[in-house]
């Protein structure tokens, strides 16, 4: 095979943009087959047929009829929406034709099926990669995706020329863990029940299935990729993964460009570009009046995007919140999550009107306007494998004050003295998910941004950033050439 040749390559998913997400997941796996595509690569899609996949996806026709387990199940085909990406939906009603969440039932709980779904959708991906579904297709390379597609690269390996396998890691902490009853109510093969394969501490563990079997993994930042062969970050798998730490790497997430750019975003009260700053003023003010903050033009406005879990550290904001309003700022968070972290917050505006403003619940449009509005954006994660909201922080002149772990680590240039002067500083970084440490950070930038001319090159420094997925899909490329040679020729 020729360097340049185009590639065949199925990516294996459980959620992507626009038929379902859930989180970064989705917008990865809606975004990087279409980079892949637009570089002339044959890059095919295949999730499962969860009903908004159905009603997204416009026109389908059913490719093949066929058994996993037993059961009765089809795989029909069609098109990404807005894309020239192929879409297969593996359809097994039974499994995924449910209302709601994918992979979570109306009180929140997992699917108590979830092991036997993902185990029939590994099963179905497998016949798919091996053209055993009549498609006369065989992809060079199967890329799959957290521990939802786990089992299709132990499935693979069981074949006699098994395609090349990428799996990658978006967040290490869900690994779909299951009581050894389940696996053997799958039928799983007896020799995986090994440390070496997919039993971890007595359990089934479907993202050990990626991470022993696949020919590369990599997690989505090179920071991440690093940590999570330590024990602080490895959740219990730093082991295996310093074992492979030779097929171990990270990739940075890129972003959707044409989603994500200020000078034409629709949800934007005034559209505005790195050479053209001052229209986001009208942006803060619209923001203001929307989230009902005082309309105080002098106060520096901070805010706070994200999923309200221990994670995302919206708790260390609140601690921290006394330090930051005795600055004369203002602080707006939008999110949804853990029941106590919202009251906290709830509480929090009511004590503090017309300063704190907290938004309950999950709304794209406010997003972009608080990424268009906001002068700092405060992301205090305790772990963040590669993270978005920087990066649309950076592209939308909200400079970012991050926690240097993971992926923020990797996107974010502190503004220390030398980074500023070199002109490459981009936002604010300090070492520890403590309230003081994300409130001294939030002190420097409040005394920077009294210089308006240093505040500017900061702004435009991170918006002249190029996180598009272009970049980032050859990277993927690189990577899936490393995984070819690993499985050696004839593919
Ligand atoms: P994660 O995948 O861990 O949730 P990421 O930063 O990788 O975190 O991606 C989260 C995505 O979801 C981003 O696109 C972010 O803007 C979006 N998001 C999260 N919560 C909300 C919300 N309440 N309203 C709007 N967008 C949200």
């Amino acid at each position: 095979m020729k360097a340049e040749a185009p590639l065949r390559v199925l990516y294996a998913a459980s959620e992507a943009h626009p038929l379902v997400k859930t989180g970064g997941l989705a917008d990865v796996a809606g975004a990087l087959p279409r980079a892949l595509r637009n570089l002339g690569h044959d890059l095919r899609l295949v999730l499962p047929a969860y009903p908004a996949a159905l009603e997204r996806a416009g026109a389908l026709r059913t490719a093949a009829a066929f058994q996993v387990d037993g059961r009765p199940l089809r795989l029909l085909e069609g098109r990404l929406p807005g894309t020239r990406v192929h879409l297969y939906l593996v359809d097994c009603p039974a499994l995924f034709r449910r209302p709601g969440h994918p992979y979570l039932d109306a009180g929140g709980r997992p699917w108590p099926d979830n092991a036997e779904r993902f185990c029939v959708f590994a099963r179905a991906v497998a016949e798919l990669a091996c053209d055993r579904l009549g498609r006369r297709w065989r992809p060079q390379v199967v890329h799959c995706n957290d521990w939802q597609t786990g089992l299709v690269p132990a499935l693979l390996a069981l074949e006699p020329v098994p395609p090349a396998v990428v799996f990658t890691v978006h967040n290490l902490a869900y690994q779909g863990l299951f009581p050894h009853a389940t696996f053997t109510a799958l039928g799983l093969p007896d020799a995986w029940w090994s440390y070496q394969a997919l039993e971890f501490h007595g359990r089934l563990s479907f993202i050990k299935g990626g991470l022993v079997f696949a020919h590369r993994v990599n997690t989505v930042s090179p920071t991440y990729a690093r940590e999570i062969m330590t024990p602080a970050a490895g959740c219990g798998l730093d082991g295996l993964l310093r074992h492979r730490a030779h097929r171990v790497s990270g990739i940075l997430n890129g972003i959707d460009t044409g989603v994500w750019n200020p000078a034409r975003d629709p949800h934007l009260a005034a559209r505005f570009h790195a050479r053209r700053l001052a229209p986001r003023a009208d942006n803060r003010r619209a923001l203001r009046r929307r989230l009902g903050l005082d309309p105080d033009d002098e106060a520096v406005l901070a805010v706070h995007v994200g999923r309200l879990v221990e994670q995302k550290g919206a708790d260390i904001i609140l601690d921290a919140l006394p330090r930051l309003l005795a600055l004369g700022m203002q602080v707006a968070v939008l999110g949804s999550g853990e029941r106590a972290l919202e009251d906290a917050l709830r509480a929090a505006a009511r004590t503090r009107p017309g300063r704190v403003a907290v938004h309950l619940g999950y709304d794209e449009g406010l997003a972009h306007l608080m990424e268009g509005g906001a002068d700092l954006f405060l992301m205090p994660s305790r772990f963040e494998p590669c993270g978005l909201n920087q990066l649309y922080s950076l592209r939308y002149g909200a400079v970012p004050v991050v926690h240097r772990v993971g992926g923020l680590a990797d996107t974010v240039t502190d503004a220390g003295p030398a980074a500023l002067a070199a002109g490459e500083a981009t936002g604010f970084v300090f070492d520890a998910p403590e309230p003081g440490a994300l409130a001294a950070a939030v002190e420097r930038a409040v005394a920077l941004k009294r210089d308006p001319r240093a505040w500017t090159r900061l702004q435009r420094a991170g918006m002249r950033q190029d996180h598009s997925w272009r970049r980032r899909a050859g990277e993927y490329l690189a990577l899936y050439r490393r995984a070819l040679a690993d499985a050696g020729p004839a593919r």
